[in-house]
């Protein structure tokens, strides 16, 4: 919040935006576009990044925190490449639809004469420095890169002052990744299509949960791949059309966490493990020490346990780091909101 402060005071705005874990993904078949058609409940949790944009006079993006080193300071970085899309389409709405000319009175030549606007300028839109304060793991299966484009958005968003349409923000977050448009949302929501279409779902309660984050991150195209690849070795070619499961939407329904932990399903689960084999031992120990259920998060290797409460959390916590079996273990709570403006830019 002190952050967020500071940014005001220079001008800019900060948002903050929840990492997700998905307590389902059912993956079906392989589309000729070479993504999959998934059905999936995403989840956002209590872990955070907050994106700091700030008028500059070129783009740049710097990061602090625990896996600055993992992220790009470049133009590959998510968050920026959300900043120029935004600024670009702004832009070409302006063009498009250029605000009337208008008149002015030339006290030396008496005559009214017109002034065109430039719209291909419009108003305030130009270079950001973003700042991404990190905190949600990199290549985790948490969606850290499209949380922080998600987060850009809404930033830019405010920072311009355009106001723009959700349909629109929705587009543009389809176009910059899968899980950008749940980012924008946040709470417990159903993905489908390649994860970018969110629905409501029906859900109560709060649930606890504890994060082990492996060390060494897993690429979510090689996931798929090995997905793909362990169907193909079992003669399995007629995958169905994705569906939520009716044991899924009954436990958020009556916000029952035991029936929640029991339906917690991941299609890529054994595809993250047969390339991370040392996972198992992990998910073993939490589901020993008393998790009431164990999953690997998206496309892994983050593993996520639900558990009855915070105290249940601090055990499990405790338990698995002191196992030795998990380096880095977090504890969070969800749902969580999704990206949300912390600080009003000046002038608003
Ligand atoms: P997915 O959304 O596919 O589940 P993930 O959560 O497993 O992805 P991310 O943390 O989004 O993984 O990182 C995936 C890759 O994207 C990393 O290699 C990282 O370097 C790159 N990347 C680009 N921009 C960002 C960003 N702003 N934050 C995190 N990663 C980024």
């Amino acid at each position: 919040m002190v952050a967020a402060m500071t940014a005001a005071a220079r001008g800019g705005v900060t948002v903050r935006v929840p990492a997700k874990i998905n307590l389902e993904l059912i993956v079906g078949p392989r589309r000729a576009d070479g993504y999959h058609d998934l059905s999936t409940v995403f989840h956002a949790v209590g872990l955070y990044d907050d994106i700091t944009v700030t008028p500059a006079s070129q783009w740049a993006v710097t990061l602090s925190g625990p896996y600055r080193h993992l992220v790009p300071e470049t133009g590959d970085n998510l968050a920026l490449k959300a900043a120029r899309l935004l600024a670009q389409r702004a832009a070409a709405e302006a063009a498009a639809d250029p605000e009337p000319a208008e008149e002015v009175e030339e006290p030396s030549r008496g005559p009214l004469r017109q002034v065109p606007s430039k719209p291909e300028e419009p108003q305030g839109i130009g270079p950001v420095h973003v700042h991404i304060a990190k905190e949600i793991p990199v290549a985790a299966g948490m969606a850290g890169g499209s949380a922080d484009a998600a987060a850009t958005l809404v930033a830019c968003d405010a920072l311009w002052q355009l106001n723009t349409d959700r349909e629109v923000l929705d587009e543009l977050a389809a176009e910059l990744g899968s899980d950008v448009n749940f980012a924008l949302t946040g709470g417990t929501a159903i993905g489908s299509g390649r994860g970018e279409r969110v629905a409501p779902v029906l859900s109560r309660g709060r649930y606890h949960w504890v994060l082990a984050v492996a060390k060494e991150g897993l690429s979510t195209p090689a996931v798929f791949a090995e997905c793909d690849r362990l169907r193909d070795d079992r003669g399995e070619h007629d995958i169905p059309d994705p569906q939520p499961s009716p044991d899924m939407m009954a436990a958020l329904r009556g916000g029952d966490s035991h029936a929640l932990g029991a339906a917690l399903r991941n299609d890529l689960q054994e595809a993250a493990l047969s390339l991370r084999p040392d996972l198992q031992e992990v998910l073993d120990a939490g589901l020993e020490y008393g998790a009431l259920g164990g999953i690997v998060s998206g496309s892994g290797p983050t593993l996520a346990f639900l558990v009855d409460g915070p105290e249940g959390a601090l055990d499990l916590a405790v338990a698995l780091t002191a196992s030795g079996v998990a380096s880095d273990v977090k504890r969070a709570v969800g749902p969580a909101h999704g990206a949300h403006v912390l600080n009003a830019p000046a002038g608003t």
